[in-house]
């Protein structure tokens, strides 16, 4: 037997300390060479009574030049800190401190920073003429920073935060001349007018109490209430208050706003959250009817089949969360998107992904696998004004059942009957099956750590094995366990929703919108996650979700939803994906092809010759 003595455990830590040494010499190769240091300071976890608090404090006072500081109750690392003191904050518990290496280069593109050891944005995007330009990158990367500074909400600061009120004249002139600089110069002059989407629509009841009609109106330039409410699919809620609005209504109405003032370029920050797919190509319409006018529009967008139909150029953003971010020129949105699922940027040599996303082809899908876990007939329910039919259906073991279709149609309900949170009027649903069930709208009063709430709820489970490297990893959830339950932005609370609900012993798994405020990378990893789950446990899962990349990565079957939101709604299935993917898209009127090289489905341009023949033959997604 091999027994490891301290010795051999000794010359591992040392091997490991080089290959440490060895990642940095390559980002510096990758680099050129020369690399430039900043040090982030991740202010909830180095709050007064924390670990990085305590350790920071101990190390404030060991140098004489004062590198690492604690004053009160803040901690601050100077910029030009010793060698010595970086390499002992870069040891600070909880990743409290991120001391991250740039390439020198990267020193005169430095757009903006929020403070001394807060993140940091390099270089911009451009927004252009009569395109749509689209920014694709992770949560908390700068995207709406980005957004933030080419609307004039703020001006750049190059960098320098101790300046409050940097001159735009100083600030432009650092730009190369082109197409940015020109931009910077139009807004500095206000000589653009601009409106914005903003991403967190979710305040605005908070800040507007009213009306829906009485906000258009507020904000109408166009005197067009009527034509854009029509068009936004929002006529019949004018008289409501904005405090009972839905999600998805909430975002038509901010869209919708947007869209009335008279602007020259158009800013919309994440538009798909909280829309189903009829909602969401509606969307698209009208945001290229404005690039079609002439306008400039820049979209920040997580569903990548959107984003590839909307846009004309894609800036990638890539560095690391809350730290930096740093823009890359554009591409076509093809090439954009296939490096993005490939992980791996060419131009600048950056991997943002070991490995890449790959979609599944209709062979590799599990037909008629395991035996029945769950089955129901003809289920009824009334809510208020509105009535759900489902059929008759089953989901077997190893099969993850996608369910798709408008809002409002009852799949909410649908999965409340099956979980037994609500009693069917008529119909039965077996109910031998035990369930675990992460619900649409996460929250959590959990007062603890991350940490503490997994272990709460699953036990040591998460902490290592396959669960850990297939679940906990890739959702990036390990690197959230120091942070409060209650604190977790959504994007967080959601990857941690989803580990805990597939971490449970159960027989079933439903999902409720599982890809709500996850970033493009974060969904198509929890797509991932929940497949492998299913097939190395043989258990099955329903999701239900309206991202189309999402939904063919994860199902094998789907299960159709259609009616008339609010009133009725009809469920079909489950049933192949080939085929619930033809009868949802029919009733959507999109189609899909295949991209030759990374086969992920594309929409076809409304009208297309494409469009126009798969419509024909009744082929609305290629599996194949
Ligand atoms: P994204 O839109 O890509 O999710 P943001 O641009 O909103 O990211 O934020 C990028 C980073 O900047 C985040 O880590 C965020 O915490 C930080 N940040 C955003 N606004 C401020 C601010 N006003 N002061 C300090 N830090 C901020
Ligand atoms: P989906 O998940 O497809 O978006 P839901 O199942 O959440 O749809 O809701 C279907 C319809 O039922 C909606 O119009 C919703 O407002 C209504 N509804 C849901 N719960 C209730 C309830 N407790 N009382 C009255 N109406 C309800
Ligand atoms: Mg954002």
């Amino acid at each position: 037997m091999y027994t490891r003595d301290i010795a051999s455990l000794l010359s591992e830590q040392e091997a490991a300390l080089k290959g440490q040494d060895k990642r940095e010499d390559y980002r510096a190769q990758q680099f050129g060479g020369i690399l430039m240091r900043v040090a982030i300071l991740l202010e909830e976890r180095c709050k007064p009574n924390s670990n990085a608090f305590a350790y920071l404090k101990k190390y404030s006072e060991m140098c004489d030049r004062d590198c690492i500081q604690v004053n009160g109750n803040k901690c601050r690392i100077l910029e030009t800190a010793c060698p010595v003191c970086f390499t002992r904050a870069k040891h600070c518990p909880d990743d409290a401190v991120k001391i991250i290496n740039l390439p020198e280069e990267l020193d005169t593109d430095l757009t903006h920073s929020y403070g001394e050891n807060s993140f940091k944005l390099f270089r911009l995007p451009s927004p252009k003429q009569e395109q749509i330009v689209g920014i694709l990158g992770p949560n908390g990367i700068g995207k709406s920073t980005a957004v933030n500074l080419l609307s004039g909400s703020f001006t750049p600061n190059l960098g320098d935060w101790r300046n409050p009120s940097p001159q735009w004249e100083d600030v432009i002139t650092t730009f190369p001349r082109g197409e940015l600089r020109d931009y910077l110069g139009l807004v500095a002059e206000e000589e653009v007018r601009i409106a914005v989407k903003p991403q967190y629509i979710d305040k605005l009841p908070k800040i507007f109490q009213g009306k829906v009609l009485d906000l258009l109106e507020r904000v109408d330039e166009r005197n067009e209430v009527p034509h854009f409410s029509r068009i936004m699919g929002i006529d019949h809620i004018l008289e409501r208050n904005l405090d009972a609005l839905s999600g998805g209504e909430l975002q038509r109405v901010a869209i919708c706003a947007t869209l009335l003032k008279e602007a020259d370029v158009y800013f919309f920050d994440e538009p798909s959250s909280y829309l189903d797919i009829y909602e969401r190509m509606r969307m698209v319409g009208v945001i290229r009817e404005l690039a079609e006018k002439g306008n400039r529009v820049l979209v920040v967008e997580h569903d990548l089949a959107i984003l590839d139909v909307l846009c004309d150029l894609i800036h990638v953003i890539y560095g690391d969360r809350s730290a930096y971010g740093i823009f890359t020129p554009p591409r076509t949105t093809r090439t954009a998107i296939n490096a993005y699922l490939d992980g791996y940027l060419p131009e600048e040599n950056i991997r943002i992904r070991d490995k890449p996303i790959k979609f599944l082809r209709g062979r590799d899908r599990g037909m008629d696998v395991g035996t029945p876990i769950l089955q129901w007939g003809d289920m009824q329910k009334k809510l208020g004004d509105f009535e759900l039919k489902t059929g008759n259906g089953e989901v077997r073991s190893a099969e993850v059942v996608g369910v798709v279709g408008p809002n409002a149609t009852g799949k909410t309900t649908m999965v409340k009957m099956i979980a037994g949170e609500l009693e069917p009027d008529q119909g039965w649903c077996t109910m031998e099956a035990t369930i675990s069930y992460k619900p649409q709208h996460v929250n959590t009063d959990f007062d603890g750590s991350v940490q503490d709430w997994l272990d709460t709820e699953l036990g040591a489970k998460w902490r290592s094995g396959e669960f850990h490297t297939q679940v906990v990893r890739p959702l990036q959830v390990d690197q959230l366990l120091q942070l409060r339950a209650k604190k977790l932005s959504g994007g967080e609370l959601q990857a941690v929703s989803i580990v805990i609900c597939l971490g449970k012993e159960a027989d079933l798994y439903l999902l409720d919108e599982p890809s709500a405020h996850l970033d493009a990378n974060a969904r198509m990893e929890a797509a991932k996650a929940i497949r492998r789950t299913m097939e190395s446990n043989e258990k099955a899962a329903m999701v239900i979700d309206h991202d189309i990349y999402f939904i063919d990565i994860v199902s094998d079957s789907l299960l159709v939803f259609n009616g008339l939101g609010g009133s009725y709604g009809n469920a079909e299935g489950p049933m192949s994906a080939r085929k619930g993917m033809n009868k949802f898209l029919k009733d959507v009127e999109v189609t899909f092809r295949r991209d030759h090289e990374s086969h992920r489905p594309r929409i076809n341009k409304p009208g297309s010759r494409k469009d126009r023949e798969q419509k024909a033959s009744g082929e609305y997604f290629y599996l194949e």
